[in-house]
C-alpha cells in the first residue's frame, strides 16, 4: 500500500514525536528503523514521495543511504543535532532536500515537509518561470520582475536567483551554488558567492540589511523565502 512518507528512526520516542506531528496532516507514513529496512521500503512501488531521516542508525550511517533514496525518487529531509554542520553539509551535497535540527519544533518540520513535498509534485510548473513572495524570474526571457517593475541583473547574479528559485525552501549549500553558477573550479571561493548575495540583495530585497527573501543558513548556505505552503 502506498504511503506518502517513510519515517526512517531508530530511537522508539523520537518515532513517536515525528509520528504525533505527521498525524495532524492526513499523511500516511511507514516507519524503519534501520537502512536495511529503508532502502527496503523504499523500493516499493509506487514509492513514497518523502524520507525523514535519520543519520545515526544502527546497521549504516544514514548520510550513505542518502543517494539511494534520492535514485529511487525520494525527497530526503534529514534530522540532525543541533552543531552538526559538516553533516548538513554533507547531505545536503549528497542530495538531501532539506535538514531539521533536533530536538526539532513541529511546526517547522511540518512547514519543511510541506514545502518538500510541493517541490516534488510541483514539477509539472512551466520549467522556465518561477513566482517568488513579491515578483517573478523568467528563465528564457531573462527577465526578474519585482512589483511589476523590471529589476537588472547582471548574468552572474541572474544565475544564482535562478538557482535559489528554482528550489524554493531548499537549502543549497554553498558548494553547489559555487559550482552551478561559477563552475567546479570555483566550488570553495565562498567569497565569489558572498560579494554576489550581498550585491543580489540590493537588488531583490526590499531591505538588504534584514533579508527577508534570500536566507542565510550559516555555515551551510542559502534558501529562498518558501511562499504559501500548503500541504499536498
Ligand atoms: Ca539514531
Amino acid at each position: 500500500m502506498h504511503k506518502d512518507m517513510l519515517i526512517v528512526e531508530d530511537e522508539p520516542a523520537i518515532r513517536r514525536l515525528l509520528m504525533g506531528a505527521l498525524d495532524r496532516t492526513g499523511l500516511t507514513y511507514g516507519e524503519a528503523s534501520t537502512a536495511a529496512e529503508a532502502l527496503r521500503l523504499a523500493a516499493i512501488q509506487p514509492h513514497p514521495l518523502l524520507a525523514l531521516l535519520d543519520l545515526g542508525l544502527p546497521d549504516r550511517d544514514g548520510l550513505e543511504i542518502i543517494p539511494q533514496l534520492v535514485e529511487a525518487g525520494l525527497a530526503v529531509i534529514v534530522l540532525t543535532a543541533r552543531d552538526a554542520t559538516d553533516e548538513k553539509v554533507a547531505a545536503l551535497d549528497l542530495g538531501a532536500d532539506d535538514f531539521v535540527t533536533k530536538p526539532f519544533d513541529s511546526a517547522e518540520l511540518l512547514a519543511r515537509i510541506r514545502s518538500a513535498l510541493r517541490r516534488k509534485t510541483g514539477s509539472r510548473a512551466d520549467p522556465q518561470r518561477r513566482a517568488f513572495e513579491g515578483g517573478t524570474i523568467d528563465r528564457e526571457a531573462h527577465a526578474v520582475t519585482i512589483g511589476g517593475g523590471a529589476v537588472a541583473l547582471t548574468p552572474r547574479e541572474f544565475d544564482l536567483f535562478w538557482a535559489l528559485c528554482e528550489k524554493p525552501g531548499r537549502v543549497l549549500t554553498h558548494r553547489t551554488l559555487l559550482e552551478t553558477v561559477w563552475g567546479v573550479a570555483h566550488r570553495d571561493d565562498v567569497d565569489y558567492l558572498r560579494v554576489a548575495i550581498r550585491a543580489l540583495r540590493k537588488k531583490v530585497e526590499a531591505d538588504p540589511s534584514r533579508p527577508k527573501l534570500i536566507i542565510n543558513e550559516p555555515g551551510v548556505g542559502y534558501r529562498l523565502a518558501g511562499s504559501t505552503p500548503r500541504v499536498a
